[in-house]
This record gives structure tokens, C-alpha cells and sequence, in this order.
């Protein structure tokens, strides 16, 4: 879908990116990975607005390090 532009279910063309944000409080598109904000991993969404699915990617590869820095034990 990131890649394709097109649903997996679906096949729709109809595809919309929804960037990560972080809001105070921890809420937005995002993963916690450690105690403030600045360690939030931003979560991108693709929605397909013909069936309404959604996929989810983090984009950058800083945010990958740190989700697998706090969630790999
Ligand atoms: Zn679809």
C-alpha cells in the first residue's frame, strides 16, 4: 500500500497518507517508547478510502531503532 498505492483488499486506487504526529499527553499517531514525547515513534497511516483499510508503517529508521531499543529484550 506505501508502496503500491493501491489496497490490498480492495484494489482501490484510493489511498490518503496520514502523517505521525505527537500531541502532548502522548496521544496521536505514535508508539510509546520510553517516558516523554520526544522518545514517541511517529506512526504513519495509509487509509483506503473505498473499504476503509488501514496499514500502518514507521518511516523513519531513528523511530525503528528506538521502538526495537525499548521493546526487544
Ligand atoms: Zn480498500
Amino acid at each position: 500500500m506505501k508502496f503500491t498505492k493501491e489496497c490490498p483488499k480492495c484494489h482501490s486506487n484510493d489511498i490518503i497518507r496520514i502523517p505521525g504526529e505527537t500531541q502532548s499527553g502522548g496521544m496521536g499517531n505514535n508508539i510509546r517508547a520510553g517516558v516523554t514525547v520526544f522518545s514517541a515513534v511517529m506512526v504513519t497511516k495509509y487509509l483506503c478510502c473505498n473499504c476503509g483499510f488501514i496499514e500502518e508503517w514507521v518511516d523513519s529508521p531513528q523511530d525503528m531503532a528506538k521502538a526495537k531499543k525499548y521493546y526487544a529484550r
